[in-house]
């Protein structure tokens, strides 16, 4: 006989990758002043007073960008709502 087996762990798991009220922070970064380039780095990863971009090796100019909350990092104070 040779019976195919159907794995049991072989079903589709949809994960929710983003929700409504997803936590976001803004954080300081430095991006490529390339319009074309989507290069930024985070500002705590830059050690270099003048960082140069590490795809087309143009200037970086400083910035601000919107990124999801770490979830590890989970800040508890960030959750104000209460529950009755
Ligand atoms: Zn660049």
């Amino acid at each position: 006989m040779n019976k195919k087996t159907q794995s049991p762990g072989g079903k589709e798991v949809e994960t929710p990758t983003s929700t409504l009220e997803q936590p976001t922070q803004n954080i300081r970064i430095w991006e490529c002043v390339e319009k074309e380039c989507i290069a930024w780095v985070r500002e705590e990863f830059v050690t270099e007073a003048v960082p140069a971009c590490p795809l087309c090796k143009s200037a970086m100019v400083r910035s601000e960008r919107l990124v999801p909350l770490a979830k590890k990092k989970v800040n508890r104070t960030f959750l104000l709502g209460r529950r009755r």
